[in-house]
C-alpha cells in the first residue's frame, strides 16, 4: 500500500473513553489538525525515536481515505467520497505537546503517521473493534460506536474548512488507553474488518 495524500487531518478527542480518561468534557465539535505527508510511514516501516522528545506514544486510530476532491459536503453525501478505510497510529510525542501548548512539532516528526496494512471499502465503520498491541500486550482496546463525530460526520465537517483531495487521510482520533513506546518495541493497530498495521520503533540512524 503506498498513499500520495496533500494532508493529514487529525481529530483530537473523539472517543468517549478517551475523553473520560483525560478528565476532559465531551467537545462540541471536532477539534482537528494536521501532520505532513512526510510523517507517513506503512505496514513494516520503522518509526524513528526522535532525541527531541522523553515521550513517545502510540495512538490507535481509524484512518479514513479520500476518494474524490471534495468541498461543503453534507454527511449524507460524504460516504460516496471515502475510497475506504485503514488502520492509523497517531504517533505523538506527549511531553512537547504538553510543553507547546499547540501540537505541530508533537504530531509532525518524520515516521509520526503510520497507516496500513491495505485500504478496505464497503464496510460500516460504525461498530469495528479497535486494539492497540504493545509487543503483544493489549493496551487499547474499545469499538468505533465509542466515537463522539462519525467518519461521514467528520468528512463533512472538515470539508466545510478545507477542500479534500484524492488519497487525502483522515484520522479519527484514539480511544482510551494511550501509553509510552521505547527503542526495541513492536506497536500493532488492529481494527476488526481491515487488517493489522505492525511498526517497530527503532533509534535515529
Ligand atoms: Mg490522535
Amino acid at each position: 500500500m503506498r498513499l500520495k495524500p496533500s494532508k493529514i487531518v487529525c481529530v483530537g478527542l473523539n472517543y468517549r473513553d478517551h475523553a473520560r480518561e483525560m478528565q476532559l468534557e465531551t467537545p462540541a465539535y471536532p477539534v482537528i489538525f494536521l501532520k505532513p505527508p512526510s510523517a507517513l510511514i506503512f505496514n513494516n516501516d520503522a518509526i524513528i525515536y526522535p532525541p527531541m522528545t522523553k515521550e513517545l506514544h502510540y495512538e490507535a486510530e481509524l484512518a479514513i481515505v479520500i476518494k474524490d476532491r471534495i468541498k461543503n459536503i453534507k454527511k449524507e453525501e460524504a460516504v460516496k467520497h471515502i475510497l475506504g478505510y485503514t488502520c492509523g497510529n497517531d504517533i505523538t510525542a506527549r511531553d512537547l505537546q504538553r510543553l507547546d501548548g499547540q501540537w505541530t512539532r508533537a504530531k509532525s516528526f518524520d515516521t509520526f503517521c503510520a497507516l496500513g496494512p491495505e485500504i478496505v471499502s464497503g464496510i460500516d465503520p460504525g461498530n469495528l473493534a479497535i486494539k492497540l498491541y504493545l509487543n503483544g500486550a493489549l493496551k487499547q482496546s474499545s469499538n468505533t460506536s465509542n466515537l463522539i463525530f462519525d467518519p461521514n460526520y467528520i468528512v463533512s465537517f472538515i470539508s466545510q474548512v478545507m477542500t479534500l483531495e484524492p488519497e487525502d487521510i483522515i484520522l479519527t482520533g484514539t480511544p482510551a488507553g494511550i501509553g509510552p513506546m521505547k527503542v526495541g518495541d513492536t506497536v500493532e493497530v488492529e481494527i476488526e474488518k481491515i487488517g493489522k498495521l505492525t511498526n517497530k520503533v527503532v533509534k535515529p540512524k
